[in-house]
């Protein structure tokens, strides 16, 4: 590798609201050796994900800050160009926690690898990725929809959203989606069959919700938080079941985070509302990305990505997903085409 440059994103400062280019840092280093039991990869795509931002800040979370200098954490999919590890070869494609970097020293053991003949390569950042696996298991098991019910998700037309409303209707459920604008909210219905959308940046979300859940809503898959979280919180029904997923409506806030006021439905309702972290389900990946590959392989469940290219683009590539710019996954392809 001697001579190659590995050009590298790193955190240059905590960010205070959204995040600005001076809080990254652009570095040049050698491209690594891969040391025993690692592969070295060419980074191909990342994945841009909203939990970033709350990697950037200090404080005590699921998973360790990212650390100032650090090149920043991301999962991506890559190439082996170098092997130490027996279970992988030259030419083997892997996902796993790559960095924003070009090239990245890998411990084989915390690699995945996966078969560019089952689904491109990005689709392994959505659907049959760490999305996938969001709305998998958050849906089914912290949510437990059953057949007939009202299951409504917001982000509805982002990566964890969309999965999470198509598998709703795969198990019979009737999906309401809540995403910002007329395009996404028409997708929705027109291409991934749920039954209404409602677009929370045009009219009244309230009256929307008492039109498009007239029974009330059994399942609320939370993305955003925030004010759309207590509105869904007064229509829900009894034993309604509240799956605590993410809150992106909040991430950047520079003043305390909102909580739900109409909490007390929850008691009114004996509903209940629970956290889930993905990576607690790491060891039932395979089941749950076996079963999705079927779904898309049958034709009910559809993959969208939006895919922007240039490792150099990530500060502001970025920040797509809080604008709401984003349509579909948003996955940065490192190397621009052509
Ligand atoms: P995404 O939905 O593909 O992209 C983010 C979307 O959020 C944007 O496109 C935008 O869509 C919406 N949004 C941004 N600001 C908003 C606001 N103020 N109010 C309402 N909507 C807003 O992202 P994703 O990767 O699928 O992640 C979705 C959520 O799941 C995030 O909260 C993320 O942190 C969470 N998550 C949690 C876990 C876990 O283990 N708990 C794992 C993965 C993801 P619109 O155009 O519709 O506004």
């Amino acid at each position: 590798m001697t001579g190659e440059l590995n050009h590298q994103i790193r955190l240059a400062a905590r960010p205070i609201g959204l995040p600005k280019r001076s809080d990254w840092q652009f570095t040049e280093t050698p491209v690594p050796e891969p040391r025993d039991g690692e592969v070295l990869a060419k980074v191909l795509y990342l994945s841009l994900d909203p939990a970033m931002r709350g990697w950037m800040n200090e404080g005590k979370s699921y998973i360790a800050p990212v650390g100032i200098g650090e090149v920043m954490r991301a999962g991506g999919v890559g190439r082996v160009i170098a092997s130490k590890h027996s279970g992988f070869a030259v030419g083997d494609h892997v996902s796993g926690a790559v960095g924003v970097q070009e090239y990245a020293a890998l411990d084989g053991a915390q690699l995945t690898k996966i078969d560019p003949n089952v689904a491109p390569l990005p689709t392994f950042l959505n659907t049959l990725g760490m999305p996938g696996m969001t709305a998998y298991f958050g849906l089914l098991d912290v949510g437990q929809p059953k057949p007939g019910e009202t299951v409504v998700v917001s982000g509805a037309a982002g990566a964890v959203g969309a999965t999470v409303g198509q598998i709703a209707k795969i198990k019979g459920c009737r999906a309401v989606g809540i995403a910002g604008g007329a395009a996404k909210c028409r997708y929705l219905v027109d291409e991934l069959g749920f039954d209404a959308a409602i677009d929370y940046k045009a009219g009244d979300t309230r009256k929307s919700l008492r039109t498009h859940c007239p029974n009330g809503v059994d399942v609320y898959f939370d993305n955003v938080g925030g004010d759309i979280l207590d509105l869904v919180l007064a229509v829900l029904r009894r034993h309604a079941r509240v799956v605590l997923c993410g809150a992106i409506s909040q991430y950047n806030n520079t003043t305390p985070i909102k909580g739900p006021s109409n909490y007390l439905s929850l008691l009114v309702n004996r509903a209940r509302m629970e956290g889930m972290v993905v990576f607690d389900y790491a060891d039932r990946f395979p089941q749950a990305a076996r079963e999705i590959a079927a779904w898309i392989a049958a034709g009910k469940l559809k993959s969208r990505e939006d895919i922007v290219e240039g490792l150099e683009t990530f500060p502001e590539t970025l920040l797509k997903l809080f604008s709401g710019e984003n349509f579909g996954k948003l996955v940065l392809k490192v190397e621009k085409s052509g």
